[in-house]
């Protein structure tokens, strides 16, 4: 395709990235189900592996599959660059790895999805990173918590599970101030309903696993670049500014520019970290992919649907969804994800922990899976399962207190799931 710009989402979620197969005309995009690609002759071989020229050398690094995702992803977003990852966690750690030395931390969102926390709060340390938690609605507590040492700020636009919408512009202003990177988890929005970039961040992360893919079949990340950061501004990211030993003192930033960042992703990250998404992976988010809007349209109308439901019903204490008016950041959804605020959202269910378990296993409809963004409805009990590992008090600034459930809602019949849901509560409230 020629310029993106031209282009609508609906036509770009289809095009983007894809040409028919040079070899064949072939007009689905192959899965290049190859370890490794013949050099041209010795002289290309050593370009390829200077970086003077760009290819194929190693899928580890880099797969035409993998690429048409990468591209497809990142013109979605609108970004300029994009890295494949073999998981959205994959993707957090590929996205912070380029930003961080040891001594260096990460100022994230209290509210942000179990498994973030977890690796932020405990696995990084081991790399010498640390994190600091903080309410991003309190902007100043944001700004203290940023030191010499801060080289990111991380906050999900729709966390999971809370309900909570972050207000990006206004993140995205105190990471500008401070001269360092705003990362933003897109996973339970999509590029449908919100596009960070476009918002003042600089980076976007996903778990290709969620909506991107939409199915429920493979696990995949995805790391997007604005192209729009300057790393050399202020001594902060000496990956990107400074001579590279690995390859004879090459400077990335002043090298590639704008796709510095992503290059140092795949030519560093993928060669020495390895978390490389397979070309099945791509195929099968490439596929997803295709369809997102749609979907995302039927997502979010059948959650509004079934969160008012939820809340006119008695059996049920409150539920936290952007989407309707009772919540504090209707407003702010409302103005920042006019398309809709997610189909992710938690409810308390009357009678607690117990009555909480019993509706989960109620159900019949609803899959009671560790899992969200697929086309099925899934259900479960965070503090019995995601957010177990958390403190109590963890979990509920999380969103995810001993008597609430958090449901991603699929796209079958809205009138099936309530009456699923109907009965369930019934037995839960007996
Ligand atoms: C699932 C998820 C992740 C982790 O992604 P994996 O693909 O499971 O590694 C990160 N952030 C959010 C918001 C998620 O929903």
């Amino acid at each position: 395709m020629s310029d993106a710009a031209d282009f609508g989402f609906d036509t770009l979620q289809i095009h983007a990235g894809a040409r028919p197969d040079p070899a064949t005309g072939a007009r689905q995009t192959p899965i290049y189900q190859t370890t490794a690609y013949v050099f041209r002759d010795a002289d290309h071989a050593a370009a390829l592996f200077n970086l003077q020229e760009v290819g194929y050398i190693y899928s580890r690094l880099t797969n035409p599959t993998v690429a048409v995702l990468q591209e497809r992803i990142a013109t979605l977003e609108g970004g300029v660059g994009a890295v494949c990852c073999s998981s959205g966690h994959a993707a957090q750690i590929m996205a912070l790895f380029p930003l961080m030395q040891p001594g260096c931390n990460v100022v994230a969102s209290t509210r942000l999805y179990g498994g973030t926390v977890q690796q932020f709060s405990n696995t990084i340390r081991k790399f010498g990173w640390s994190a600091k938690f903080v309410d991003f609605d309190d902007l100043d507590a944001l700004r203290a918590a940023i030191d010499d040492d801060t080289r990111a700020i991380f906050g999900e636009s729709i966390a999971n599970p809370g309900g909570y919408v972050t207000d990006i512009p206004a993140v995205a202003e105190v990471a500008q101030e401070a001269g360092i990177p705003l990362v933003i988890d897109n996973t339970s929005a999509t590029p449908w309903l919100c596009r960070p970039i476009e918002q003042g961040a600089t980076l976007v992360v996903h778990s290709t696993t969620k909506y991107l893919t939409g199915n429920g079949t493979v696990t995949g990340g995805a790391v997007v670049d604005s192209g729009n950061f300057d790393w050399s501004a202020n001594g902060k990211f000496p990956s990107m500014s400074e001579p590279e030993p690995a390859y004879h003192g090459l400077k990335f930033h002043e090298t590639f520019g704008p796709l510095s960042y992503t290059f140092y992703g795949i030519a560093i990250g993928l060669r020495d970290l390895g978390m490389t998404m397979n070309p099945q992976a791509a195929h099968y988010t490439l596929m997803g992919i295709e369809t997102l809007s749609l979907r995302m349209q039927r997502h979010v109308e059948n959650a509004r649907k079934i969160a008012a439901w939820l809340e006119a019903d008695p059996r049920v204490e409150t539920v936290t969804y952007a989407g309707l008016p009772s919540s504090p950041w209707y407003e702010r959804a409302q103005k920042l994800y006019p398309r809709g605020a997610g189909a992710l959202f938690t409810f308390a269910v009357k009678g607690g922990y117990d009555a909480c378990i019993r509706l989960v296993d109620s159900l019949q409809i609803f899959s009671h899976v560790a899992n969200l963004g697929d086309t099925r409805s899934l259900i479960i009990h965070p503090a019995s399962t995601t957010h177990r590992q958390l403190t109590p008090e963890q979990q509920i600034a999380a969103g995810a207190g001993p008597g609430v459930v958090r449901v991603s809602i699929g796209i079958e019949d809205p009138d099936d799931l309530i009456r699923d849901l109907d009965q369930a509560l019934e037995k839960a409230t007996a």
